[in-house]
């Protein structure tokens, strides 16, 4: 099956959601987020039946490519999800969520503007303390615990630290980043599976002390 990287976001808000809002329907085709070293940018890649894509929001990539770049590995650490996640959901993402976990649907929405598309809502879901994220818990994300990947929104899906990665079967870590032509480019150590579970522990732990930390400075100080 063929592999198409999403567009390239713009920066431009209204064309970005554009993005995310037509990538929706393709969630069960995601195939990961990878950084394609040539290119110098990291895209989301979809494998999808050629006949399946009715939307202009792709570019096709040869496998060789797909091949010779970094595919990111979530650790898990729910860093980008205890604080400042800025985690949204599209109306029929919340719905099918909240359908599926049976929690009432009682987010903050705000409408934005979406290229082609027009008015739409969007819900925020980063409604606890510091931007956590509503469906952060130190087990992981409640949606993927109780139902399946597939239902995160798709900003959660594709979005990435790039900390972590595996390449040809093998594991990497972004020990740097350093600017080439304009961008930032992340620079990659191989490492050994001890190391690298290591080192996802020890992320892990941090994000969860921090979680409690923060925790514990809400709780009333003894009197
Ligand atoms: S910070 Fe990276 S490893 Fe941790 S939850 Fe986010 S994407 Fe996963
Ligand atoms: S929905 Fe899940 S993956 Fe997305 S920010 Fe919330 S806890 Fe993290």
């Amino acid at each position: 099956m063929p592999y198409y990287a999403l567009l390239e976001p713009t920066g431009e808000e209204s064309y970005d959601l554009f993005l995310l809002y037509k990538a929706c329907k393709y969630k069960s085709f995601f195939y990961g987020t990878f950084y394609f070293p040539r290119r110098r940018e990291l895209r989301p890649v979809f494998r999808i039946p050629r006949v399946d894509i009715r939307d202009d929001i792709f570019e096709r990539v040869p496998a060789s490519e797909v091949e010779d770049a970094y595919k990111m590995l979530c650790v898990k650490c729910g860093r980008c999800c205890v604080m400042d996640s800025g985690a949204f959901a599209f109306k029929d993402e919340i719905f099918r969520i909240m359908d599926k976990l049976g929690i009432p649907m009682d987010f903050p929405s705000r409408e934005v503007r979406v290229h082609r598309v027009g008015r739409v809502l969007i819900y925020d879901l980063a409604i606890e303390e510091g931007g956590r994220c509503y469906f952060y818990t130190p087990e992981g994300c409640l949606i993927e615990r109780q139902a399946s990947w597939r239902l995160k929104p798709m900003i959660c899906l594709i979005h990435h630290c790039s900390v972590f990665a595996e390449r040809r079967g093998k594991l990497y870590i972004k020990v740097s980043v350093r600017r080439e032509g304009g961008k930032f480019v992340p620079v990659y150590r191989e490492v050994s599976r001890e190391e690298f579970d290591r080192v996802a522990e020890g992320v892990r732990r941090d994000v969860y002390r921090l979680y409690m930390r923060r925790l514990k400075g809400r709780e009333p100080s003894p009197s």
